[in-house]
This record gives structure tokens, sequence and C-alpha cells, in this order.
């Protein structure tokens, strides 16, 4: 009987199915590198010394015996300790011109004369030999640290995409730029660092860097969003995400700064602030507290 959990029903979402492989060995390494191998497509057959026994296997990875199983595929990855793979010499036959791929480690360096994969090719002398997977430990393969190149197979985009390098380093540094001019601000807000700086130095820190660090923190949360920025699929339960929210007043500001900066009304309110007026016939007499009815 095959037992399987319900945390590994995730498996099973690449469309392209790919070769069998068979590993030897439904113990921690062989169950998370078969949980792996068939998220990237592989149909995987386990070898095991008691089929009906074991247990937690990934959803959709059939476990024979040894022997079966290894008519089932021309790679067999073998995750047994060393110190087992003695039996292996009773399927020499089976194993005759396969690829075995030996993923062990052992306790201590130097334990034995010769390294595990020579062992193995000496006890097996039909087979081809190759090593692999032994940098990787069980616990990284569960806890999904190995995703990236995985998922970005799946999505058939480069790791290396330069539109999401571009993205993430961009963010990265609006922010960093970003930080520092708030805290350059935020220094010459106070008093005795303010006292020091003429009135046009201060007001260049505190409308013109004030308006650029604006700018800069508002385009490094919207780099944030990226693609996702107002996409539907972001929506949880219709709601805008946090980043989203955050985005309304400083953008407000932006737009109406950006409209009082356009020459027509710049113009007029530069003239405004200069003292003009449109009347300056009814102001000369509400100063004198008469009114022209
Ligand atoms: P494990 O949990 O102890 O599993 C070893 C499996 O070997 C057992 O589940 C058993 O599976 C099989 N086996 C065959 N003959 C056996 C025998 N006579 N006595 C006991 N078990 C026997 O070990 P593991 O952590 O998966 O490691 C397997 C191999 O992967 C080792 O060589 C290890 O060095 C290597 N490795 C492990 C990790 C890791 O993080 N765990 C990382 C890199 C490399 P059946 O009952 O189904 O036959």
């Amino acid at each position: 009987m095959e037992k399987t959990t319900d945390v590994l029903l995730l498996t099973t979402n690449s469309s392209e199915k790919q070769d069998t492989v068979c590993i030897f060995g439904t113990g921690d390494f062989g169950r998370s590198l078969g949980l792996e191998m068939l998220q990237c497509g592989y149909s995987i057959v386990f070898g095991s010394q008691n089929p009906q026994m074991s247990s937690l296997l990934p959803n959709g990875a059939e476990v024979l015996s040894y022997s079966e199983a290894a008519q089932k595929s021309d790679i067999i990855i073998i995750a047994i300790h060393r110190e087992h793979y003695d039996f292996l010499t009773e399927l020499t036959e089976a194993l005759n011109g396969k690829i075995l791929v030996d993923v062990s480690n052992n306790l201590k360096i130097k334990q034995y004369p010769q390294s595990n994969a020579e062992y193995l090719a000496q006890l097996v002398p039909g087979a081809h030999v190759v090593k692999a997977f032994n940098t990787i430990s069980a616990w990284a393969l569960q806890s999904r640290a190995l995703d990236a190149s995985r998922q970005a197979i799946a999505k058939k985009e480069s790791p290396f995409s330069t539109s999401t390098a571009w993205l993430s380093d961009s963010y990265i540094a609006m922010g960093m730029l970003g930080f520092f001019l708030f805290v350059l601000l935020g220094i010459t807000s106070l008093p005795s660092v303010s006292n020091m700086v003429n009135w046009r130095e201060f007001r260049f820190v505190q409308s013109k860097l004030g308006y650029l660090t604006l700018i800069l923190c508002t385009a490094h949360t919207l780099v944030y969003g990226g693609k996702r920025f107002l996409s539907p699929s972001s929506l949880v339960w219709y709601l805008p995400s946090a980043y989203v929210i955050a985005l309304i007043i400083p953008c407000t500001v932006l737009v109406i700064k950006f409209i009082l900066i356009l020459p027509c009304i710049d113009k007029t309110l530069t003239r405004i602030r200069k003292g003009w007026e449109r009347n300056p016939k009814f102001s000369e007499s509400a100063l004198n507290g008469k009114t022209d009815i």
C-alpha cells in the first residue's frame, strides 16, 4: 500500500512530463529530492527494502522493491548511506549500464580509503557512477530554499532577466537615496542647524530637496509594486495592498505640485506672492473701509 501526505499534494505543476528517474531509499533525502523532481515534471519511482511500509512519500511517486524499481529507469539515484551499499552487489545485473548517482556523504573526513563513489563503482562495475546533490541538504530541499531556479524554469523566464534586475536594483537604490535625503531634511529642520543656514539654503533644502525626497520615496514604492501594481490578481478580497494605499497622499501631493508648476499657473502665483492684485481699486477701497456697490 502506498501512503502519501496531504502536505505533498502541491506536487504537480509542470505540464512537461519528462523522463522517469529511480531513487533508491525512501529516507529524508530520497523523499525530498523526489518531491523536487516531481515538481520539475519527472516521473519518480522509489526503490525500497520494504515498499509496503514506505510512508510520507510525495504524491504521484511509485514505490517498488529495489530490483523492480531498477527496471523502470536508466538513472538511479542512490539515496542510501554508504554503509548499506552491500546489497547492490545482488542487483549488478539489473544495474548494468545504468547511471548511478551517488549522493552520499561521510560523517568524517577520510573515513574510508576510497571515496563513496569509487566504492559504488567497485561494487557495480557495469554501471556508470556519477557524484551529485551531496552538497544539498534534505532540509534545504524541504524548506524550499532552492525554489528560485525551479520557478524561473516554470515561468520560462531567465533568472538573470534584465527587466527584473533593473526593477529590484532601482527599488533598492531609490529607497536608499530617498532615505538619505529624508534624514538630511530632518537634520536641517533642527533649530541648531537651521539657524546656521541662510534663508535661501533653508528654502532649497526644505522645498527642492523635500520634493526630490518625496519623488524618490514614491518611485521606490511604485517600483516595489512593479508589474503587480493595481493588478486584480494581487488584490485580496478586492482590497488594495498596503503599498497602494500608502501611495495615495504622496501621489496626490505630486500631482498638485505638478499642476502648480505649470508655467501659466506658476506665473500668476509668483505675481500674487509679489503683491499683484486683480482689482487694485477694489482692494484700496476695502482697505479704507468703503465698498463700491
Ligand atoms: P535516511 O533518512 O536514514 O534514509 C536512508 C534510507 O536508506 C532508508 O530510508 C532506507 O530506505 C535505505 N536503506 C537501504 N538499505 C538500508 C539498510 N540496510 N539500513 C537502513 N536503511 C537502508 O538517510 P538520508 O538522510 O535520506 O540520507 C541518504 C543518503 O543521502 C546518505 O548517503 C547521505 O549521506 C546522503 N545525503 C543526505 C543529506 C541530508 O540532508 N539528509 C544531504 C546530502 C546527502 P528504504 O527503507 O526505503 O529502503
